[in-house]
């Protein structure tokens, strides 16, 4: 079973974009992974074809309607559908990779985007929709917020990523930042690589890359380095 990906949005032209290039672009060509955008608009009933209204109990701004926005996932996504159902939000719980890694595991996901003010939140409960938020900012939309999600994820799938091992040394992986990475020429504007990265010596290699990748997280993400430290005070 390939990880299929579904969103419903009101721009599906914007779909697959970044997606459909590079990395996620090659392996949806080889069939690694399906996409759908489907139009929540299509959903519509009236002549206007309305898919927003005003907030109950005033105040600015659109809502997208609960009835309009529940058929479009009853048609995209029956009940017994074994997808996760998302909203990207910015209320929802913030993505980070084990989530990521766990939504990859899986069958896929459909994906709603949010417009305007955002969604009735009578859809959010009566279709089970799982809030999440790709960080502390507001977007215009949740298709660029989709986008990032499923990047993310595509990546992870088997046989996507050009060397498997590479997607372990990475930041996040283990709680930590990455190390710093160099390439030819040894020497650029008088900048030298490393003596220890040239020395051929992997026990040391390994031992500075991880040196440097504690100094980098406990410097910039205390947040990181406090979870980093517990997680190694169990284990000892
Ligand atoms: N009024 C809302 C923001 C609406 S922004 C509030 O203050 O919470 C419009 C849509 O963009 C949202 O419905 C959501 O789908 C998307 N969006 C905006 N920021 C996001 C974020 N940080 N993460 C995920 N989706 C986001």
């Amino acid at each position: 079973m390939t990880f299929a990906a579904t969103v419903l949005t009101l721009y599906p032209e914007m779909f697959p974009g970044p997606l459909g290039l590079s990395l996620a672009g090659r392996a949806l060509e080889r069939g690694a992974w399906s996409f759908a955008a489907r139009n929540i608009r299509d959903h519509a009933t009236d002549r206007h074809r309305t898919v927003d209204d005003t907030p109950a109990g005033g105040g600015v701004g659109m809502v997208l309607k609960a009835d309009i926005l529940a058929a479009a996932i009853d048609a995209a996504a029956p009940p017994d559908d074994p997808r996760p159902r998302l909203l990207m939000s910015p209320r929802g719980r913030p993505l980070t990779q084990a989530r990521v890694r766990a939504l990859a595991e899986g069958p896929g996901a459909v994906i709603v985007c949010g417009r305007f003010e955002g969604v009735d939140q009578r859809v959010i409960e009566g279709r089970g929709l799982e809030e999440v938020s790709i960080g502390d900012y507001i977007l215009s939309g949740g298709e660029l917020a989709a986008m990032v999600l499923l990047d993310a994820c595509v990546r992870l799938l088997p046989g996507v990523m050009g060397k498997e091992a590479s997607g372990e040394d990475e930041s996040f992986s283990d709680g930590l930042l990455e190390y710093p990475h160099y390439t030819r020429p040894p020497m650029w504007e008088e900048r030298a690589i490393p003596e220890i990265l040239v020395s051929g010596d992997h026990g040391r290699i390994a031992r500075w890359r991880r040196a440097e990748a504690e100094a980098l997280t406990a410097e910039r993400r205390p947040d990181l380095w406090a979870a980093y430290q517990e997680r190694r005070g169990r284990k000892d």
